[in-house]
């Protein structure tokens, strides 16, 4: 029957079924196979036990005639997938083993496996952890995204500046997705639309073909794996022989080419609009190959179209898939004979929308003309669509097309029937700032789902000396009930267990250390605060703030050496988009002042800074656990929710922060005493940029602020060109909108309360410890339980 049951193996068995994957999937003699091959033979091995649960899941979910969920997103950050799958199967010790057996060693295997970087940052993260939390909850879904040949770009450092090259993690055999041919949709752009009475005829002037392909994403004890299907664009015609007969050949192939551009790469900006025609198919070509796919499942099981909200819920992953709204309306409009007030409805009663950012220039709109030239039959519907709005709601200021754009905020907002913020305080803003008009008028529709991080990953995967102490302290339910890490407060005061806490951040951080003098001739010693901020490099999220803090650190150890400073590496990692030029400055920044501070014989072993490189998953997974600091200082009010705060307290790092984001949740979570606070809220933000000169006025005010900028601009971190940070300093002197100077005087208070409450290491591994143990609210199990409740009206199909 459909038994969904957890797989179980030993490692004689998974020894077996490696080298028959090496010898007859791979065609590989054991004798000859090198890391790459055993690590494709393990992944095979571990993704036969998947595919088990995997059919399972779906026969369970057509059985139950279940309601499934569809995330849509442009990104998906999954990272590398092995590990995940082996330790969600608990399959660690067999695989380990069984490697051993075969002569090979397993941490160098998994570690061959290259980074699936489908994604900016937090937005693609998130839905990667909600994958795997809608998986170990048994709640049927897919994630619908984009097979970009070309993930996130590689990042380098050519004389500290920031170099880009492509990803190239498809140039290997990729372990974990099945090609389904057999799944195809012929999507078009522009052309004519042929208008009759409410319905329309849309002839579009090109084709491209969307394939799928398959992703099983396991959940906690393997009991339950859902699909993330990506698209990837083909050719109609893959191949012009005309013009190859002629001897054109760079002709012929042309077809193939313009049509995998769709798929080809991924917008390295996750927070503006690059105003690109390609952006904008890319967006059409995934969420109209998933409605299709979406109803095309629905009807192999239903012939009522009126039955579709109650077994199809869609979520828009951000506004990159708003089309979604009135390609649906289209579909059931035009295709499907439903009247427009009922396909609108339909529509709304399918969709919710997840809004991710207040930044203005952040909020997709495209000009009418490209959209209109692109889509024709899509801007008639986005216009039937307000006029419908308009006609229900006759107090109403605001459309989805205004000002010669279509706004993709607002288009979201309309056509679904939630729409949440990621964090508390996000929410809250939403109905303030940009939804206000829309929020007055739809009182019910705004609601919050504060984001999550999953807990195998993040904290059972990544950080296996500290789950072994949790588990022999509190047992192992925690994995996938994260409340449970409440029961570590009681040991928080005995001493025994605390030194167990202490060691394990300890050996975390020697095992950082090594691997940072291995691969980037680093050396930093274990017993030093680490001091981490990593993420997108954004004005809002203030590198800056942290680097300036950093000259004005050591300008003040060298003027007084001997006041018993509390020794610091400062550990950088990030990308800035290739355009964002001011970004890449920053970047640049850094690393040339940790040229010089860490040359500096007088501080080095006060004081160190390290920019890492290629900022991904894996770095990201190695960087955490052996943090002690975690750096969340954007401008309050910027950040809409974070989620690397959240892994960050998890591990154990405690926070220097502003009120920004779910910062406030966790600052309630672990309490107001294990969390350092600093900076304007944002409500004081606004008032304080309206004062005239506020920079001026803030450096004139602080004289470390002053002389560590002073130190920038005379070039003493770029001799060789001592204007290179010319527009960093005009920018912080002049108009400086992210109040960075404003802030930095209460900062620096902040870091040297950080500084001497390290210099109590008890009284820090009590505080650490119990970060971790307050951190259970932060599970994107109970977010997507949040999602199923009060969105989504989706079940569990895993009975306890
Ligand atoms: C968690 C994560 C993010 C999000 O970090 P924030 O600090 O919330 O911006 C970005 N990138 C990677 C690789 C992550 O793992």
């Amino acid at each position: 029957m459909n038994m969904v049951t957890s797989p179980t193996m030993t490692a004689a068995q998974f020894r077996d079924a490696i080298l028959r994957h090496l010898t007859y999937a791979l065609g590989k003699d054991p004798e000859h196979a090198q890391v790459q091959d055993w690590r494709m033979a393990l992944s095979l091995a571990v993704r036969d036990q998947i595919v088990d649960s995997w059919f399972a899941a779906t026969r369970k979910s057509y059985a139950e005639q279940a309601k499934r969920v569809y995330y849509l997103s442009m990104e998906f950050l999954i990272g590398r997938l092995l590990e995940d799958g082996i330790v969600n199967l608990r399959l660690v010790d067999q695989a380990r083993g069984a490697l051993e057996e075969l002569g090979q060693d397993y941490d160098t295997v998994l570690a061959d496996e290259p980074d699936a970087a489908l994604g900016n940052g937090g937005l693609g993260r998130l839905a990667a952890c909600f994958l795997e939390s809608l998986s170990t909850l048994g709640c049927p879904a897919y994630g619908y995204g984009l097979r970009y040949e070309h993930g996130l770009f590689r990042q380098s450092f050519k004389d500290g500046r920031q170099i880009e090259a492509p990803e190239t993690w498809l140039l290997q055999q990729h372990a974990w997705e099945f090609e389904r041919p057999e799944a195809r949709f012929r999507l078009g752009f522009g052309g004519t639309v042929d208008v009759k009475g409410e319905t329309a005829t849309w002839s579009p002037a090109e084709f491209v073909e969307a394939e799928a392909y398959d992703t099983p994403i396991v959940g906690w004890k393997g009991r339950w794996a859902n699909t993330l299907r990506l698209w990837s664009a083909k050719a109609v015609d893959p191949f012009d022989l005309d013009s190859f007969n002629r001897g054109d050949f760079a002709g012929a192939a042309e077809p193939e080419a313009l049509a995998r551009t769709i798929s080809r790469v991924l917008y390295p900006d996750d927070t503006t609009g690059p105003g690109k025609e390609l952006r904008l198919k890319q967006e059409y070509f995934l969420t109209a190959s998933a409605l299709r796919d979406i109803l095309r499942r629905f009807d192999s099981e239903y012939d009522d179209l009126g039955l579709l909200p109650s077994k199809v819920a869609i979520q828009l992953n951000d506004t990159h898939p708003a089309i979604a709204g009135p390609e649906l309306v289209r579909l059931l409009l035009d295709e499907r004979g439903m009247g427009f007030e009922d396909a609108m409805a339909t529509a709304q009663a399918c969709l919710s929308y997840t809004n991710h950012t207040l930044l203005p220039e952040a909020l997709e709109s495209w000009g009418e003309d490209l959209f209109g030239k692109l889509l024709p039959r899509h801007l008639q519907i986005v216009d039937r669509i307000d006029d419908a709005h308009a006609k229900a709601n006759p107090s109403r200021k605001v459309s989805a097309r205004a000002d010669g754009q279509v706004k993709m905020g607002e288009l979201s907002f309309i056509m679904a029937h939630k729409v949440n913020g990621v964090s508390a305080l996000h929410s809250g803003l939403m109905t303030t700032t940009v939804f206000e008009e829309l929020h007055r008028l739809h009182p019910d529709r705004i609601l919050n789902q504060t984001n999550g991080v999953t807990p195998r990953r993040w904290l059972l995967s990544c950080n296996p000396r500290l789950s072994s102490l949790i588990t022999d302290t509190i047992g192992s339910g925690w994995v996938d009930d994260l409340e449970q890490l409440k029961g570590l407060e009681s040991h928080v005061d005995d001493a025994e267990w605390l030194a167990r806490y202490a060691a394990a951040k300890h050996d975390n951080k020697a095992e950082l250390a090594a691997w940072m003098a291995e691969t980037q001739g680093v050396t930093v010693d274990p017993a030093m605060m680490f001091d981490v901020q990593i993420k997108r490099l954004h004005e809002y999220k203030r590198q800056h703030l942290n680097i300036l803090e950093a000259i004005a650190h050591w300008q003040e150890i060298k003027a007084n050496p001997d006041v018993g400073w509390t020794p610091r590496v400062k550990i950088f990692a990030g990308k800035a988009a290739p355009g964002y030029f001011f970004a890449k400055d920053i970047i640049r920044l850094i690393n040339d002042v940790s040229e010089v501070i860490n040359a500096d014989e007088e501080t080095r072993h006060l004081l160190q800074v390290v920019f890492l490189p290629n900022y991904n998953v894996t770095l990201a997974e190695r960087l955490i656990p052996a943090a002690d600091l975690s750096e969340q200082i954007s401008t309050a009010g910027k950040e809409a929710s974070g989620t690397g705060n959240m892994k960050f307290a998890l591990n154990g790092a405690l926070t220097v922060g502003t009120l920004d984001g779910a910062n406030v949740e966790i600052r309630e979570q672990v309490g107001s005493e294990n969390f350092f606070l600093f900076g304007m809220t944002a409500d004081e933000v606004d008032a304080r940029r309206a004062i005239d000169g506020h920079a001026a006025k803030a450096i004139a005010n602080d004289t470390r602020l002053k002389s560590a900028l002073e130190a920038i601009e005379t070039g003493l971190f770029s001799p060789d060109e001592p204007t290179r940070y010319a527009n960093i300093v005009e920018n912080l002197t002049g108009p400086d909108y992210f109040l960075v100077t404003t802030d930095f005087t209460d900062y620096w208070r902040a870091q040297r309360e950080v500084d001497s409450a390290y210099g109590d290491q008890d009284a820090w591994m009590r505080m650490a410890a119990l970060n971790t143990a307050r951190s259970g609210w932060f599970s994107s199990d109970r977010t997507i339980r949040g999602y199923m409740g009060d969105i989504w009206n989706a079940r569990s199909l895993l009975e306890d």
